[in-house]
């Protein structure tokens, strides 16, 4: 089997420092391993195929950061972008006016439900901020007149 000389090869995120002591199998079989710097700053340990294979991409901070901005950021907004935008309309035009529970889309959602294709977010009392109490979808009619 060739020897692979990973020793200084950038990855995306990490780079490889040096092989360790290898990962004995319970078998007997040794497995090759490297210590690895993660961009984050994280000093981890990984096998050599999952490296090559591309399936290790971080210490694993990566991973978890994506997976917390993908609920917070664009999982939601993904299944309900009118609401999305319409979220994001009154965090634009309406700073200071929301409550704070609305500064997560989340709330928001949870507290207004899904509005109809042609509703736009509406406040009871303009002089109140923007919250479950004072919003609603306003009905936009299809029909003129
Ligand atoms: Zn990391």
């Amino acid at each position: 089997m060739k020897r692979l000389n990973l020793k200084g090869r950038q990855f995306n995120t990490f780079l490889i420092l040096q092989e360790i002591e290898p990962h004995v199998e319970p078998s007997g079989r040794k497995r090759r391993r490297y210590l690895c710097l993660c961009k984050c700053g994280n000093k981890f340990k990984s096998l050599q195929t999952p490296l090559l294979s591309g399936s290790t991409k971080s210490c694993g901070c990566f991973r978890k950061k994506k997976l917390q901005s993908l609920a917070t950021k664009h999982g939601l907004s993904k299944v309900y972008p009118k609401e999305y935008r319409a979220w994001c309309l009154m965090r634009h035009r309406h700073k200071g006016e929301i409550s704070d529970a609305w500064l997560r889309f989340d709330v928001f959602m949870a507290d207004m439900g899904v509005g109809q294709i042609k509703a736009s977010l509406r406040r009871s009392n303009r002089k109140k901020m923007f919250s479950k109490d004072n919003c609603y979808w306003l009905q936009h009619s299809s029909t003129k007149g």
